[in-house]
């Protein structure tokens, strides 16, 4: 089958012909973002293969459909950058990789979590210019904290798991609840009470209508002085500005972000040698408690394999008029 791979990076190209020697599909990589302007690129293609920040929005399905493309692989496990209702009325089928290594994301939250509150990246830079003093460095023990999970899925229960192995006291919640996360000793609480109860809140559940900002500002009063917020799930969960006004006012005690909801005019591009115009993200790194790191929470060789061979299995699947066991619905 001929397939169009957009975003594609150099260990994207390297992993998924590797994933492809066997079965011998035509793929065709580019490094451009599928977008109105770059959808011609896919003429003729009957799947393209995607990632997180390319646009399928109706104007770029219809564009998709009229060149013959009848299959949208994800090459991710969220899709809120497709709009589903749209890919139906256009009869384009959509996958995405529902399972890969959920170690990876959750380590890499944890990560971010031991490195603020251990302040990792100070001394990193102290170390390297000489400076061995602690003067600024004191950290606090992780061992009998509260964190709060929001979505306790996949992901969710793996960081949950590691957290508790620290010792911290686990609440969490979630629209559907996980007897998994209750037996692992953790409890489901409204949400309010999560938000104040907690000494660090990670995120993960998916971006949707309903989850959207759903770290506000009024979210961000009721939470701990000093509390951390760890978001490695979507940069539209939280509303970066009110999170900026609650780290100035020293609310929120310190952040790490993989996510960022502007993501896509920067992550996954080298502009150390440009002028970067989004004053939001300028003043994040402009603080000394905050973490961003450019949507690498996957970036996994187990993950990044199993994601290239889902996908590859996905599009043979379709190929061969299979059943698609990881078909994403409009409506659910
Ligand atoms: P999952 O589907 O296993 O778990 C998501 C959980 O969120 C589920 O338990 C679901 O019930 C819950 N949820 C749904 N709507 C909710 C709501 N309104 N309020 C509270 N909880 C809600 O998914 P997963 O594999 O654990 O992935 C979680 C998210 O992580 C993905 O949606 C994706 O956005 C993000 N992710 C990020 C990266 C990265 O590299 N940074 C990689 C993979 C996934």
């Amino acid at each position: 089958m001929k397939v169009a791979v957009f975003s594609a990076k150099r260990y994207d190209r390297e992993l998924l012909a590797e994933a492809n020697t066997e079965v011998g599909h035509e793929l065709h990589f580019f490094d451009d973002l599928l977008e109105p302007s770059t959808v011609v690129l896919a003429a003729g293609c009957g799947a393209v293969c995607v990632f997180v920040n390319d646009v399928l929005d109706e104007e770029v399905l219809a564009a998709l459909a009229d060149g013959g493309t009848r299959l949208v692989a994800l090459r991710c496990t969220g899709f809120n950058n497709v709009d589903l209702k749209a890919a139906a009325a256009h009869g384009v089928r959509v996958v995405r990789v529902t399972e890969y290594s959920p170690y990876s994301v959750a380590e890499h939250a944890v990560a971010l979590i031991l490195a603020l509150r251990r302040k990792i990246h100070r001394a990193y830079n102290r170390t390297r210019d000489g400076n061995f003093e602690l003067d600024g460095l004191l950290g606090s023990d992780l061992h009998g904290c509260t964190v709060g999970v929001i979505g306790t899925g996949k992901i969710g229960r793996v960081f949950a798991r590691i957290m508790s192995g620290f010792g911290c006291e686990l609440i969490g919640y979630d629209k559907f609840e996980s007897p998994d996360f209750e037996r692992m000793g953790g409890r489901y609480v409204p949400l309010r009470e999560l938000a104040a109860r907690s000494d660090i809140v990670s995120l993960h559940c998916p971006l949707t209508p309903e989850t959207h900002y759903l770290v506000d500002a009024e979210a961000l009063a009721l939470a701990k002085p000093g509390a951390i917020l760890i978001n490695t799930s979507r940069g539209g969960l939280v509303d970066t500005e009110a999170v900026i006004a609650s780290l100035k006012f020293g609310q929120l005690g310190a952040l790490g972000i993989d996510v960022y909801e502007q993501e896509s005019d920067l992550f996954f591009q080298d502009l150390s040698s440009s002028i970067i115009p989004d004053d939001v993200i300028q003043r994040l790194v402009s603080f000394p408690n905050v973490i961003v790191t450019g949507h690498q929470a996957f970036f996994t060789r187990e993950a990044v394999g199993t994601i290239c061979a889902t996908t590859i299995a996905s599009i043979s699947d379709y190929a061969s008029g299979l059943p698609l066991a990881h078909e994403v619905h409009a409506g659910g």
